[in-house]
């Protein structure tokens, strides 16, 4: 049984106070906040058993190097990748895609080859193409939503052309918390021998993710919205895109010899992670992973969906506030915009008095604001340790901003 109770207990963060009111934590799109264990991991990560991996013969060392190591065995699981050697290390999705960008697109894609995005991309899936675009000349194509929000993921594949190399989407959109058909995508895209970049930073924190059924090539997650810390993720990269993709930074760690003339690299993954790596950080998503997968991602699922309808109801009672994304099964992610002249900025302070934290600005996603026609909105996303008394909260605090403001 799904105990949220029991599971806020858990997040010692969510026992405080903010502007002397019981935090109402609804930012969680942004950035989630961290159970026990893996503060507990965090800590003892550093009072315990830090040193750097892989390179020293010592006892700390080797723990260090064998508890990193065990997390790339556990993100396979948590994907369910053929094989952890398809799970590269990093800081974290903004990492993941510049890496596809720099390792695999850069040495692939010429002037006049196109990349296919969705205008509701994150910018960290859209500037990493603008670089290719701006120096290579590689173009630019993009599927816009439907008016619902949702994604018809027949016009992507319409739109894949003779010339398209790569479509890079998100699964969830972090803004209209729509759901992506991302497999849809991926099968149609094969069929056409074009590789997909999944963008899962927001997908997976509410979902169970199977890389092998999405059939995706290259799948990015974070770890701080996985509930773990930040500097921490990976991205899952296909076996066959792997041997594809040249080295991307370039360092200790990644390479079997130097010599004054030449360089012989590491095998993969090892080969894409130079330098010294976030240890703790990602030794502290592992356990963030394994709560996650203790508690069941279908639970977690199961117990967003609820209250995501909660709040849509509750919402639709609102006939002042538009919710930007109404597609059928999305995400608790809600952006709020108030008739009147209300700004963003000014519904997310005023939530905030009341111990409140939500979002305001344009979430990353300047394209999608453009095509919603609205410069920013209020972002309430919810996460596994919400409750309906939460959405009661933002409710009653938007009726207050809806007085003070309208
Ligand atoms: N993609 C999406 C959909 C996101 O929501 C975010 C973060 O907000 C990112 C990518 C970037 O993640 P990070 O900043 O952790 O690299």
């Amino acid at each position: 049984m799904y105990d949220v109770s029991k599971i806020r207990a858990d997040f010692p963060i969510l026992s405080r106070e903010v502007n002397g009111q019981p935090l109402c934590y609804l930012d969680n799109g942004a950035s989630a906040q961290k159970p026990q264990p893996v503060i507990d991991a965090v800590t003892r990560g550093y009072a315990e058993e830090y040193s750097n991996v892989h390179r020293g013969l010592h006892y700390l060392s080797n723990l260090a190097t064998e508890k990193y190591e065990a997390v790339r065995g556990t993100i396979a699981r948590f994907l369910n990748a053929r094989s952890e050697d398809e799970i590269i290390l990093n800081s974290g999705t903004t990492e993941g895609i510049n890496m596809v960008a720099y390792a695999w697109a850069m040495p692939r894609l010429q002037a006049g080859d196109e990349i296919l995005l969705t205008s509701m991309e994150h910018h960290a899936n859209i500037v990493p193409w603008h670089f290719l675009r701006e120096r290579q000349g590689v173009v630019l194509k993009w599927v816009d939503p439907e008016a619902d929000g949702s994604l018809d993921p027949q016009k992507v594949l319409d739109a894949i052309g003779p010339k398209t190399r790569l479509v890079a989407v998100t699964q969830c959109s972090n803004v209209l918390g729509t759901i992506v058909d991302v497999k849809t995508i991926c099968s149609g895209a094969r069929d056409k021998g074009v590789p997909v970049l999944v963008d899962g930073s927001q997908g997976a924190v509410h979902m169970p993710v199977d890389v092998q059924d999405i059939g995706c090539d290259f799948y990015a997650i974070t770890g701080h919205k996985l509930y773990g810390p930040s500097g921490s993720g990976a991205i899952y990269v296909h076996a066959d895109r792997q041997a594809e993709m040249r080295p991307f930074l370039g360092g200790g760690d990644m390479i079997r010899d130097v010599s004054k003339d030449v360089v012989t690299y590491a095998d993969p993954p090892l080969k894409f992670e130079a330098g010294t790596p976030g240890i703790v950080q990602t030794i502290g998503l592992g356990v963030a992973l394994e709560y996650l997968m203790d508690l069941g991602m279908e639970n977690v699922a199961g117990h967003e969906a609820a209250l995501a309808a909660y709040a849509s109801e509750r919402l639709q009672g609102l006939n002042w506030v538009n919710v930007q994304g109404q597609a059928p099964g999305k995400a608790a992610i809600f952006s709020l915009t108030l008739d009147g002249a209300a700004h963003a900025h000014d519904i997310s302070t005023i939530l905030d008095k009341k111990g409140i934290a939500v979002r305001a600005g344009h979430h990353c996603a300047q394209p999608l604001m453009e095509h919603l026609g609205v410069p920013a909105t209020a972002r309430a996303s919810f996460g596994l340790y919400n409750t309906t008394d939460e959405v009661d909260r933002l409710i009653d605090g938007l009726e207050l901003c809806h007085r003070l403001l309208a």
